[in-house]
This record gives C-alpha cells, sequence and structure tokens, in this order.
C-alpha cells in the first residue's frame, strides 16, 4: 500500500456522467474517464485492509459478494496510485481476460464488500480496473501475442459471449486451435447484441476480437451450431467443444391480447436497434421504433432499464416498467449488513433519464399486466394492470390481485423484459447433452463436463441468466477442465 492514509485523506470520486439531456441525443457510452491524476488518488484511497473481501467471490446468505474472478484489487489499486500501469497490467491480466469489459457493465460486486464501505465510501474499483485497462491500449502495452507453440489439438467453441470468448481466450493461449462458431452475424454474443451501445461501445468488443483474431482464434460467424453444422461432424473434427450457448429464452407472458402486434420481447428490442446502429447508424430504419409511442416494460430489473434508457433515446412518448415486487429499501437493513450483497433499491441509468426527461420514475411496484387491447386491425392500443398484494395464508406467503386496481393505460409497444428460462434446448440436443430442471446444462458440481464424452459448457448455458463477470469466471474454469482432458495436465489457472 503506496498511501496508507489514502482512505482519509481522499473522498470517493466516480467518473461523472452527462447530463440526461444531453446524452439521450445518441446511443454512445456518457461516463468520461477523470483525469489520471484524480484516478490514482481514488487507487491510493485502497487501504490493503488485510483480509481483501473485494476479491472474495463468495455466497453470504445466498447472494454472491466480492469479485467471481478473484481479481487482485488490493495489488492493482496500489500500482494505480504509484503509476504503473505496465505492472498493473498484469497483475489484472492474471484473473481477467476481458478487463474492458467488466470495467464498464460489472454490478461491482467488489465494491459491495470493500472494507472502506463499512463506514464510509467504498474504493472506485470498477472504474479503477478500466482505467488500468485503458491506460494500457492507449500507451501500446496490449499487442498481439500468439502462443509461441500449438499443441496440435482443436477446439470448438459454441458461442461467442463473454464465457465462449475467455474459454477460447485462455485455449489458444496454451497453443490449442481454436474455432468459434457463432450463429449472429457478429461475435461477442450479448456483449454486442443485448448490453446498448451507451453501456458498451461495441467499438471496444471490436478492438478485443481483433486482437484474438491476431493471436490465432478463428470466428465463424452465421454459423448455428445443430441446426445449419451437425453436431456431430463437429465431434469428429475437433478434439473437444466447449458449449457456450448462453441463456436467452425469454419468459413469455400467458394473456388475453398477447397476439397484439407491437409486443416484443426485451432482447430482440435491444438487439435490432444496436444491429441497426452498427449496421448504418441507425439509417436503415431496421429496428423496432418506440418514438411517439406509450411503452410498458414488463419487468423491473437491469433488461427492462436497458429498454427504458433505449426507448427514450428512440424518442418515445412515455415508458413505464411494471414490477411485481415491492420496492426495496434506499438502504442496507439491519438483515443486510456488510459485507453482504446489498439489497436495495437501485436507481439505475435509464430510470434516472425517466426521471429528469419524462418526469417521473418509470417503476410501478407490486403491478402486473393483465391483459393487452389491440384496435380493429390488430395493433396493441392499451394494457390492463393490476396491483398485487402479498399475504401469508396457511403459512404461504401468496400473491394475489388487489380487487378493483385495474387501470387502462395506453401503450403502443410492450416489452417483455420478464426473466429467461435457461437455454434454447436445440443445440444441447443435438449434441445429446443433458438439460437439468431449469433449463441449463447439467454437469458435475463444481466442473464443466457434460454427460457427453469430450463436450463442456459454460456461462450461462450451464450457470442460468447472470452476468459477464460470472461468464468469464466459467468460461476461464471449463478451459482449464478442457485442457487437463486434452493434455493430461494443466498449466491454466
Ligand atoms: C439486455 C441485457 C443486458 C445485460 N447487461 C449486463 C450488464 O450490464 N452487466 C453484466 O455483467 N451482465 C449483463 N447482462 C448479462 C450478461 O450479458 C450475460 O450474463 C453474459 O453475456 C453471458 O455470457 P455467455 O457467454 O454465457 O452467453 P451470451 O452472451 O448469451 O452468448 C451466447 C452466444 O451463443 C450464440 N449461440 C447460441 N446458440 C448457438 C448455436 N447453436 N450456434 C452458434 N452460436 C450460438 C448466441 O448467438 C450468442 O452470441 C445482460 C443481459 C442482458 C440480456
Ligand atoms: S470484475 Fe467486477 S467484481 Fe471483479 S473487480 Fe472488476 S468490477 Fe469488481
Amino acid at each position: 500500500m503506496g498511501k496508507p492514509t489514502g482512505f482519509l485523506d481522499y473522498e470517493r470520486k466516480a467518473a461523472p456522467g452527462v447530463e440526461p439531456a444531453e446524452r439521450v441525443k445518441n446511443f454512445n457510452e456518457f461516463h468520461p474517464p477523470l483525469a489520471m491524476e484524480e484516478r490514482r488518488r481514488q487507487g491510493g484511497r485502497c487501504m490493503d485492509c488485510g483480509v481483501p473481501f473485494c476479491q472474495s467471490g463468495v455466497q453470504l446468505f445466498g447472494m454472491f459478494t466480492g469479485c467471481p474472478l478473484h481479481n487482485l484489487t488490493p495489488e492493482w489499486n496500489d500500482l494505480l496510485w504509484r503509476g504503473n500501469i505496465k505492472e498493473a497490467l498484469l497483475r489484472l491480466k492474471k484473473t481477467n481476460n476481458f478487463p474492458e469489459f467488466t470495467g464498464r457493465v460489472c454490478p461491482a460486486l467488489c465494491e459491495a464488500a470493500c472494507t472502506c464501505g463499512l463506514h464510509g465510501d467504498p474504493v472506485t474499483v470498477r472504474e479503477n480496473e478500466l482505467s488500468i485497462i485503458e491506460a494500457a491500449y492507449e500507451q501500446g502495452l496490449i499487442a498481439p501475442a500468439p502462443p509461441k507453440v500449438r499443441s496440435g489439438k482443436r477446439v470448438a467453441v459454441v458461442g461467442s459471449g463473454p464465457a465462449g470468448l475467455a474459454a477460447a481466450d485462455q485455449l489458444n493461449s496454451r497453443g490449442h486451435s481454436v474455432t468459434v462458431f457463432e450463429r449472429a452475424d457478429r461475435p461477442g454474443g450479448l456483449l454486442t447484441y443485448g448490453i446498448p451501445n451507451m453501456k458498451l461501445e461495441k467499438r471496444f468488443v471490436k478492438r478485443r476480437l481483433d486482437l484474438m483474431a491476431a493471436e490465432g482464434v478463428e470466428f465463424r460467424t452465421g454459423t448455428d451450431v445443430g441446426a445449419d453444422l451437425d453436431a456431430k461432424a463437429l465431434l469428429r473434427e475437433y478434439d473437444a467443444v466447449v458449449l457456450c450457448c448462453g441463456a436467452k429464452r425469454p419468459r413469455d407472458l400467458n394473456l388475453p391480447g398477447r397476439e397484439a402486434k407491437g409486443v416484443h420481447f426485451a432482447v430482440d428490442f435491444l438487439t435490432a436497434t444496436t444491429k441497426s446502429l452498427l449496421d448504418s447508424n441507425l439509417a436503415d430504419k431496421k429496428f423496432i421504433s418506440a418514438r411517439g409511442k406509450n411503452v410498458v416494460i414488463v419487468g423491473g430489473g437491469d433488461t427492462g432499464n436497458d429498454c427504458v434508457g433505449t426507448a427514450i433515446r428512440q424518442g418515445c412518448k412515455s415508458v413505464l416498467q411494471l414490477e411485481m415486487m415491492p420496492k426495496a429499501p434506499d438502504t442496507r437493513t439491519p438483515d443486510n449488513p456488510w459485507p453482504q450483497w446489498p439489497k436495495v433499491c437501485k436507481t439505475d441509468y435509464g430510470q434516472q433519464e425517466s426521471i429528469a426527461l419524462l418526469g417521473r420514475d418509470p417503476r410501478l411496484y407490486q403491478t402486473t399486466v393483465k391483459e393487452l387491447k389491440a384496435d380493429a386491425r390488430g395493433n396493441l392500443k392499451a394494457v390492463v394492470t393490476v396491483e398485487l398484494e402479498f399475504r401469508v395464508e396457511n403459512g404461504r406467503r401468496i400473491i394475489a390481485e388487489r380487487p378493483g386496481s385495474e387501470k387502462t393505460l395506453p401503450c403502443e409497444l410492450l416489452l417483455i423484459a420478464a426473466g429467461f428460462l435457461g437455454c434454447e434446448p436445440y443445440t444441447a440436443s443435438a449434441f445429446g447433452v443433458k438439460l437439468g430442471g431449469r433449463g441449463t446444462v447439467e454437469t458435475p458440481i463444481g466442473a464443466y463436463r457434460t454427460n457427453v464424452e469430450k463436450v463442456f459448457s459454460a456461462g450461462d448455458m450451464r450457470r442460468g441468466q447472470s452476468l459477464v463477470v460470472w461468464a468469464i469466471a466459467e468460461g476461464r474454469a471449463a478451459a482449464r477442465e478442457v485442457d487437463e482432458y486434452l493434455m493430461g495436465y494443466t498449466t491454466l489457472p
């Protein structure tokens, strides 16, 4: 620790966001970085507390806290404070293949567990991580480093989200020849088509993909394994297969009027916008537009928030987010102490933009949709909502509609962001891979091998819809297992 009193001398300072009125004019990222001198001071706030919960990645009372990658945060915070970006990069790369992604979109489980956060404000760990990797790119410290020797083994990775990319990166670094198959026209999984551009500009995804390609990873896009490409052929041609196909099967609504025109799944809405943005800067108009519409989003979570931000940028007339659960408390409750993950109400960027520009928090709590109404031409016109109440009956907690609380709200675009039901099963079934009750690939606890010889699985496809940081952690762990399977031992971390 270079600055023993840093946490006393300096206050937490995060990168300021561009004002909502300005940032909604485009789909760009809106957190210009702090000047390096201030960023170094933020690194100096890390007190090297001795028991770094920030890097623990452990489950406490059912929720994870601390970094799942076990990032060496106190070490690189100190190196950042000292201005030694080269060394900080080495320590960062040791545990995380893609800090430029986590540095932008991670919910920072580390900061929730930071010891400075016990009585004050946590260290800006996520932004410090981002500043190290971006400074490293700027200083030319990141260049293609292909393996010196090839093992002669071939690995197919199916799916190019963060799990597939992490597995490919690790296995390629060991000298195996890796081909990544991707169904979409661009690689990146939800990093490319899912997470909106304003959270993660796609040029940063492309920068990493280009680096991996220069290091020898082959990407085959527009290839749907199990549909366009026979799974048996892949098993014949490759020594191992890693399935990282995500968990994108959305939970649907079973409601009267569901067939109305103007009802879409959230990820389809977000994907179409990003694709049009990348293909033509939105000029082709091949996206689902919220312009001039009353938008209702079913689901109060993060995906719903991304839809709020996107709908506002498209010029919607109004936007509401329906959330079944009651509002979470604004601060930790006594039964949810540090370093547990805080179960508190978070007002994310889209919701902030709605408050600033449309005059209200878009969330309606304890509310759901009951019916969709269309006009004579089948176009969605209104939604009927109903409030929910939570009761305990015969010792069981039940959710019931509050009688007489129905409201009819104008709505021309309804987006379903009600969660995910596991992976799309066709790829797993093409390989004969067994799925469990949650619709995800079954593997032994703590392992990544499936019931089929030489087939492994990682990321959301195995874990269920989760986080980028978990996908990277799973991809790395699966790569280790694959390497051991291929070589009889492994040197991968
Ligand atoms: C809208 C949205 C916003 C999110 N925002 C965040 C965030 O801010 N921070 C965060 O940490 N997490 C976020 N997440 C979660 C995070 O994106 C995922 O947990 C993560 O991307 C999972 O990575 P993955 O590699 O397992 O799968 P994915 O990223 O889903 O990638 C799977 C890939 O496999 C491909 N594929 C599927 N089947 C086949 C096949 N048969 N053949 C070839 N290719 C196939 C798919 O096309 C896809 O590209 C968000 C999720 C969503 C939906
Ligand atoms: S990956 Fe996420 S949890 Fe881990 S150190 Fe970075 S911001 Fe924190």
